[in-house]
Order: structure tokens, then C-alpha cells, then sequence
């Protein structure tokens, strides 16, 4: 098939000089090349990465050619090529637009060929576009493309969270380009986002019986507005729903999840990158030696990982594990012994450079305190408030856990600024054992209010209760509710 779409595809006399309409064959072809090292699948993957957004626009051109008609629409079809990300040439773009899901998986086979190629024009306009997106369009769950209409990206700092989108897809396709960005520069920037992604968005994609699938996972719901309440909400379903009609998103969890190992480490030279705390047996090539890890951890819910080498004889390598945003303090210990991590860390990994014997172990504890994250100032539908995190988990409220009308309820803050007290317990028997966040907070009493909509004489009152927020992964498995992750915070 690869070999029928080289033929037909490239810019000699009786093949068509054009690209695809939706990117993700840039990928598959890196792979081809990888897996049989014919060149000439590399080749075709970057001529479709620099082909698009060439003058003349090979999509306008085609719609002409076709009248402007389509196979999947019977009346006139406009194309706008920024959708599709054809607007320009890839190595000019520095902002996030579009499709989600395409410009994601754009992104990831233009690093594909970046690293294969050294093309340092293709490197510079990923390092753009992975700060365009992270910096300026993605949720704190690690969810990209707010705009339902085109599933795509709006513009900056525009994040509502009631009408999300948010794809599944689409923070699955960061992960694929985060994953390329730390083979090209092991930086932690990279793996804290995958880890974001991969823990929040990506994982409330799918049910807790793992039966039924989120396409969109919105950060805010009001279930009377979905299911044609309000149409805007329309693309918002309140609970996961079984199959769709194009389902693209549950057996993209499915690969996510069966390909994990592909994401916990990376090696570069003689280094082996450890980005994600996930228990597992990994091999490793380091010169002439075969090296297997073991990785035991603790993770979500606490900080400890424990890594034990085996090797059939001593050999000198670098190992190098990531000191995750979340965690303000970290101790390690090798073979029992604590070692400094001062001056040992570079762009966000603890390098352990030794010579490595059989059964040697690394002990790594990272703190996991609950952290009050806030949006950057000209994020509007997060203005005054705050959403609370520990270790890679978000979490959220339910309705479930907090009776309704969640809008009206404040977390206070602490004198001098610091957040009240966060209790953290261990639920044994809610969908399968999970660490709730228990704090004091007040809510707003309507006992006063009578008919009308609108009042003048009216001072807001308070009620004390305690708030419990769960795990975002874990929304939606206890019936139909309200859920925010964001929640106002008193001043
Ligand atoms: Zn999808």
C-alpha cells in the first residue's frame, strides 16, 4: 500500500503533487522506514511534511478540479486550508490552528522527520508550535482543541471548560508529539505534558469498566444543558457513551495504553531517560550489553519508585530520571545510600552516571503535596479560580460528593496567601480504591432568594461544608452530575 502511495503521490510527470487532508501517514511511514530501512518511506513521509501549505494550495486546487464537490457532502463545499494546516509552509507556522487532532499528529511526523533528517528548520517550527499549544492553548488536564465546531483550536488563552472539546484523540496525538520532542531534546517540559495528558484527559476517556468512551471531556458540566438543553452544549455528552459514530477515540485508547512501554523511557547515546513512573520490565541495548530495568512504583497516589538493574556484566552508563513539575522536593538513594541530587540535575533529570553492577537499585521518593494551580491572567473562564492537583492527577468536584449548583461554592484561602489545609484519604471502595482531596469550603446559601431573577437588596451569605474532590480520570462512573475542575476561590 506504502508503495502504491509513492507511486501515485510525488512531483514527476503523472503523479499528483499533493498531500494528505489529514495527517497521521507521516507517522506510519517513519515506522515503515524504521521497521525495513527503506529509505524511500522517510522520503515520502517528508515530502508530504513539506509539500503542505505550498503555493499553489494543493487542496483549493483539488476542490476546483472536483467543481467543488465532495464524496461526503452533496452541496458546494468551501475549504479552508488553515484547517487542515495548509495554510502556509510548515517551517513558517508558530501557532496552534486548526483541527486538533491533525495539527497534533502533524506535528509529531514533523519530528519524525526532524530527527531522521537533522532538518533544523522543520526542529525549530516543532519547538513553536509545542510552546504555541502547551503555553497558550491546552487545559490544565492536558486537553487541546477548546472549539467544537471543526474540533479544533480557537485562539489564545481562549479555554472555556463547559464547551471543551477537548478530544481524547487530540491529547493522545500530544503524547505521540511529546514522545518525538524528548527523542530530539531530552527535556522534562516535554514528559510533565505527556504525563498531564496521558493521567487526566486520556484516561477519563474511558469508563472505569472500560465499557464506554468519552470523544469530548470538558472540564465543566451541567447536565440540564446538555442533550439539546442548550445547543451550544450539544458535542457535551454528561456520561460516557458506548460506541460513535466515528470512533476514533476508544481504540486510540486501546493503542495508548498497549504501546505505554514506548513512553516510560527513551535512550539517547549512553543515557537511558526514565519519563514516566510506570511499574514495568523494560531491556535496553548500551554498547555491547543487554541492560533490563525494573521498575516498581507507587505512583498516582504516592511518590516512591524503586528501579533495580540487571546485567550480566558491570558497564558504565548514565541513568537519568525525571523530576516531574509536580514535586517541589526529591530523595534518592542508590543501593541504599542517599545521594545528593545538587548539581546533578540538567533540564529537568537527575543524571546517575556510574558504572552499574548486577542488582544495583535507585530509590527515588518525590514529594506529592496538593498544589493550587492557577491560569495565566488572560485565561477568562478560569479568572478567580484555582484547581487542585497532587502528583500527575487532576481533580475535580462531583455532584455526587457535593450536592449541586457547584458554581456556588468558594475555597477559602489562608492568611498571608497560603491555602487552607488539604486532607488527602484512601477510598478503598470507590471505583477501585483512590485518593479523595478533603477541604473546607463555604457555599452559597439560597434560602433568602424568592422569585425573582434579579434583586438589589441582597448581600450574599455562606454556608461552611467540606468539599471532596475526586480524581478527573474517574468522573461520570456514578451516574449523571455536575462536575467542575475549576472552582472560585475567595480572595
Ligand atoms: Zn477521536
Amino acid at each position: 500500500m506504502a508503495d502504491h502511495i509513492a507511486e501515485v503521490f510525488g512531483d514527476e510527470p503523472g503523479q499528483i503533487a499533493g498531500y494528505d487532508g489529514h495527517q497521521e501517514i507521516e507517522l506510519a511511514l517513519v515506522k515503515l522506514y524504521r521497521t525495513t530501512g527503506e529509505k524511500r518511506y522517510l522520503d515520502l513521509s517528508r515530502y508530504f511534511v513539506e509539500k503542505r501549505g505550498q503555493e499553489p494550495n494543493f487542496l483549493i486546487a483539488e476542490s476546483e478540479k472536483r467543481g467543488w464537490t465532495s464524496y461526503w457532502h452533496s452541496g458546494k463545499i468551501e475549504i479552508d486550508p488553515a484547517y487542515f494546516q495548509a495554510h502556509k509552509p510548515v517551517w513558517e507556522m508558530d501557532t496552534a490552528v486548526g483541527h486538533a487532532v491533525r495539527m497534533v499528529y502533524m506535528c509529531a511526523g514533523m519530528a519524525d522527520v526532524a530527527r531522521e533528517s537533522g532538518d533544523r528548520r522543520l526542529y525549530d517550527a516543532c519547538e513553536r508550535l509545542w510552546a504555541a499549544i502547551t503555553n497558550r492553548q491546552m487545559y490544565v488536564t492536558g486537553g487541546i482543541g477548546s472549539m467544537a465546531i471543526g474540533e479544533a483550536f480557537s485562539v489564545n488563552y481562549d479555554l472555556p471548560n463547559d464547551s471543551a472539546y477537548s478530544e481524547t484523540c487530540a491529547s493522545i496525538g500530544l503524547i505521540f508529539f511529546a514522545q518525538r520532542m524528548l527523542q530530539l531534546n531530552p527535556h522534562s517540559k516535554y514528559a510533565d505534558v505527556m504525563e498531564r495528558a496521558l493521567y487526566n484527559s486520556v484516561l477519563a476517556g474511558m469508563a472505569k469498566d472500560g465499557r464506554s468512551f468519552f470523544y469530548v471531556n470538558p472540564l465543566e458540566v451541567h447536565p440540564h444543558v446538555c442533550n439539546g438543553g442548550n445547543h451550544v452544549f450539544d458535542h457535551v455528552k454528561p456520561v460516557r457513551q458506548e460506541w460513535f459514530g466515528c470512533a476514533c477515540c476508544p481504540p486510540n485508547v486501546a493503542r495508548l495504553i498497549a504501546s505505554l512501554g514506548d513512553y516510560v523511557y527513551t535512550v539517547n547515546d549512553s543515557t537511558i531517560f526514565t519519563h514516566l513512573y510506570v511499574g514495568g520490565q523494560t531491556d535496553f541495548t548500551i554498547g555491547d550489553h543487554t541492560v533490563t530495568l525494573s521498575q516498581q512504583s507507587a505512583l498516582p497516589w504516592e511518590g516512591e519508585v524503586r528501579v533495580q538493574v540487571q546485567l550480566q556484566e558491570s558497564t558504565t552508563f548514565t541513568l537519568a530520571m525525571r523530576l516531574p513539575s509536580w514535586s517541589p522536593n526529591a530523595k534518592l538513594k542508590v543501593n541504599g545510600k542517599e545521594r545528593s541530587i545538587a548539581g546533578k540535575v540538567k533540564d529537568g533529570y537527575m543524571r546517575i552516571e556510574k558504572e552499574w553492577t548486577d542488582g544495583d537499585t535507585i530509590e527515588l521518593t518525590l514529594e506529592m503535596p496538593v498544589l493550587h494551580m492557577h491560569s495565566h491572567p488572560l485565561v477568562r473562564a478560569d479568572s478567580g479560580k484555582v484547581a487542585l492537583q497532587r502528583g500527575p492527577l487532576v481533580y475535580c468536584l462531583e455532584e455526587a460528593d457535593n450536592g449541586a449548583n457547584l458554581s456556588g461554592l468558594l475555597l477559602p484561602r489562608g492568611a498571608h496567601g497560603s491555602s487552607e489545609p488539604v486532607k488527602v484519604t484512601w477510598k478503598e471502595n470507590l471505583l477501585g480504591g483512590m485518593k479523595l482531596l478533603e477541604t473546607e469550603a463555604l457555599r452559597l446559601t439560597e434560602e433568602s432568594w424568592g422569585e425573582e431573577l434579579y434583586r438589589s437588596d441582597y448581600t450574599p451569605s455562606y454556608e461552611p461544608m467540606k468539599a471532596i474532590f475526586i480524581p478527573y480520570y474517574a468522573w461520570a462512573n456514578r451516574g449523571k452530575g455536575e462536575m467542575t475542575v475549576w472552582v472560585k476561590e475567595q480572595v
